[in-house]
């Protein structure tokens, strides 16, 4: 049997060892640390958790990445189980000792008989065999510049600059109206593809003061602040001027508000479609360092948005990551070179869970494709399917930027009907999930 590299023994790295391994496949996981080190890695363990010691959410029937816990352990995942192991109290969530977490993983792989780890930094991308790259979002200087390279320089991103996204149907669509500036656009689907929320001067001069006032995080030490190219904060914009931003992503020009055409706007909040599915919109052009809390606060004075429900919150973070939606197809496979896949969070999703959910799937995609077989995704109703669904194709290309899991992903239920309430509504995508997902896993023996 062929051999499996796998570059990276992060979260995804070592999740996709221990699947393929599993299926019996020869893997070696090539991993820098602890040779080469990162800013926010300390020590060289394989799994380390960089940050936070929790995996979110464990309620299964509730949430999307609780769903994505269940699928895992259904697929005897060894990031879900070794979690499991070490196991803090802290009530809905799955929070982990990390130290011994990560070190439980490190032994598991490094006692199974067919992996073997060789503790090299890889600098280059590779001309054949099996590949794997689950560098993650502090992949090495070198390696990034083989990958950006092979894709061109505009489809590998060296830092996030994430919009806040908001759940369509919590928009008050009394107050926005739908529509694209000037008009532009032939399709329905460009026509959808704008939200629009007014602002008389009093709200935007009220909503400057608070971004001015809200509470903002810092860049880690060693984390450069090379984003002021393009993507500035808004409250960088804002305090470079009052009217920086109604002259920026606020300016009210070619819009007319549907509710009252009569009444200019004073500035104009735009949200983007984000998905194909049109369930989720981003907002255009707010990117930001506040910290969560004042972000849900701050945005929530934007009329139309006080009730917003958000998919995700915004950030600016180092985080190194491919252009999937055109890089990548549904295997995971670099169409370029579709001997190598890519995994965990250099393909776009963002998270401890999400990426090792990414590497269960590459892992157990390469082995088949190895052992002759062909393993498409799991359906879109499941956790796993919706995320790689989403970064392989569902996402727009042009704006993409890592994702969290979120319901936003998955096949609608019920959701004009309204007459669900939520809880039941959550409850019917976790069911159809995991029926899904069970279905998948049972058709590979
Ligand atoms: P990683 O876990 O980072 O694994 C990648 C591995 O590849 C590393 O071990 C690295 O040493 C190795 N590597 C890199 N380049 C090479 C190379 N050329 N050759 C060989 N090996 C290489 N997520 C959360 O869910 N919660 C948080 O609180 C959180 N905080 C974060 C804070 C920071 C500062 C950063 C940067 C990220 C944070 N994340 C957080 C995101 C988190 O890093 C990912 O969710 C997760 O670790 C990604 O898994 P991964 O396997 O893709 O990458």
């Amino acid at each position: 049997t062929e051999t499996l590299h796998i570059i990276g023994g992060g979260m995804a790295g070592s999740e996709a060892a221990w699947q393929a391994a599993r299926m019996g496949v020869p893997v070696v996981l090539h991993e820098m640390r602890p040779r080469t080190g990162t800013f926010a890695h300390r020590t060289g363990l394989l799994a380390e958790m960089v940050c936070s010691n929790s995996f979110r959410s464990d309620d299964h029937e509730q949430n999307a990445v609780g769903l994505l816990h269940w699928e895992m352990r259904a697929a005897d995942g060894l990031i879900m189980s070794t979690a499991e192991a070490h196991r803090l109290p802290a009530g809905g969530a799955l929070a982990v000792d990390r130290d011994p977490f990560a070190a439980t993983v490190t032994e598991r792989l490094r006692a199974h008989p067919m992996i073997s780890v060789s503790e090299e930094e890889i600098t280059e991308l590779p001309s054949s065999g099996h590949w794997i790259i689950a560098t993650g979002p502090l992949t090495s200087a070198a390696l990034g510049a083989a990958i950006r390279a092979e894709t061109g320089a505009d489809q590998l991103a060296f830092f996030d600059a994430i919009a806040p996204i908001v759940y369509a149907d919590s928009v008050d669509m009394s107050v926005a109206w739908m529509q694209s500036r000037y008009d532009k656009g032939e399709s329905e689907a460009e026509r959808t593809a704008y939200m629009n929320c007014p602002m008389t001067r009093d709200e935007y001069e009220a909503f400057i003061d608070a971004l001015l006032a809200a509470e903002k995080t810092t860049f880690h030490e060693g984390e450069t602040a090379g984003y002021f190219d393009g993507c500035l904060p808004i409250e960088v914009m804002a305090e470079r001027g009052r009217d920086t931003l109604r002259f920026g992503p606020m300016k009210p020009v070619g819009l007319t508000n549907a509710h009252r055409p009569e009444v200019k706007p004073y500035a104009v909040v735009q949200l983007r479609r984000d998905n194909a599915l049109g369930t989720l919109f981003n907002i255009v052009g707010f990117q930001t360092k506040m910290k969560y809390g004042a972000q849900t606060d701050v945005f929530r004075m934007i009329p139309g948005l006080q009730n917003a429900s958000f998919a995700r919150l915004g950030g600016i973070h180092r985080n190194t990551f491919i252009n999937s939606p055109t890089l990548l197809d549904d295997r995971m496979r670099l169409k370029s070179r579709p001997h190598i896949r890519f995994a965990g969070q250099i393909t776009g999703v963002e998270g401890y869970v999400e990426s090792a959910a990414m590497g269960l799937l590459a892992g157990r995609m390469a082995a088949a494709a190895i052992l002759g077989r062909d393993l498409p995704p799991p359906g879109p109703e499941t956790a796993m399917g919706a995320l790689v669904h989403h970064i392989t194709g569902g996402a727009e290309a042009k704006t993409f930027q890592p994702m969290n899991v979120n319901f936003g992903l998955f096949p609608p239920i019920d959701a004009k009907g309204g007459r669900k309430g939520r809880k039941d509504r959550y409850r019917a995508y976790t069911d159809r999930g995991k029926a899904v997902f069970r279905e998948w896993l049972g058709g590979q023996g």
